[in-house]
């Protein structure tokens, strides 16, 4: 079965990805590590991709799809794969279709998982990072035992510039208006989940909308 897993920053998209990829027993296809490993391994797009995040520039789709279009050649994919960070756009959706057609395959289902702003806002706006060894936690979830020290390396938390309000709120905005137009392109394979209660419940309810164990 292959999944794309649609949220808004802070819903949970990847955690649930990475569930649910483990109980399909197919792979996870996080477009970030994607990047990562093709960059580590050194490979033509890796360093193509590399030349752009170098400059802080979004590697463009086109090289995205390739990098897609590769690993979902490769065998363990052949059964399905849970697709994590992609599509962003609905041009990004079109062209995940048209690689999919090219495997004779096609996109079974869009898990969106729904979480309001009001609630989006203060799962991101509590966030703080280790300065150190890069741990996350959060002021509410996640909290460290010494405000401000990292329970691992003892190293000092602190606040990403973009997790302010303000630019939380411009994120979601953002977020809001390139989803809008690819939950319509998968209507008919979409699933909504309520992404606003705690993690196992909402793998319960993915769980329940694929009916996979
Ligand atoms: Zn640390």
């Amino acid at each position: 079965m292959f999944v794309v897993f649609l949220g808004a920053p802070g819903a949970g998209k990847g955690t649930q990805a990475a569930v649910i990829a483990k109980k399909l027993d197919v792979p996870h296809i996080a477009t970030g590590d994607l990047f990562r490993q093709a960059v580590q391994k050194g490979t033509k797009l890796g360093l193509l991709a590399k030349s752009y995040m170098e400059k802080g520039a979004l590697v463009p789709d086109e090289v995205t799809i390739q990098m897609l279009s590769e690993r979902l050649s490769q065998p363990d994919c052949k059964e399905g794969c849970v697709f994590d960070g992609f599509p962003r756009t609905l041009d990004q959706a079109k062209a995940l279709d048209g690689v999919m057609a090219t495997l004779k395959s096609k996109i079974d289902k869009a898990i969106d998982i729904e979480v309001p702003d009001a609630e989006l806002l203060k799962r991101l706006g509590g966030r703080w990072i280790c300065r150190k060894c890069q741990t996350p936690y959060h002021q509410v979830f996640s909290p460290p035992k010494v405000k401000g020290v990292c329970d691992k390396c003892g190293g000092e938390l602190y606040q990403r510039a973009d997790d302010n309000e303000e630019t939380i709120k411009n994120r979601l905005k953002v977020y809001h208006s390139q989803t809008t137009p690819i939950l319509n392109f998968y209507k008919d394979k979409l699933v909504t989940i309520d992404g606003a209660v705690e993690i196992a419940k909402v793998t319960e309810q993915i769980v329940k909308a694929m009916r996979v164990k």
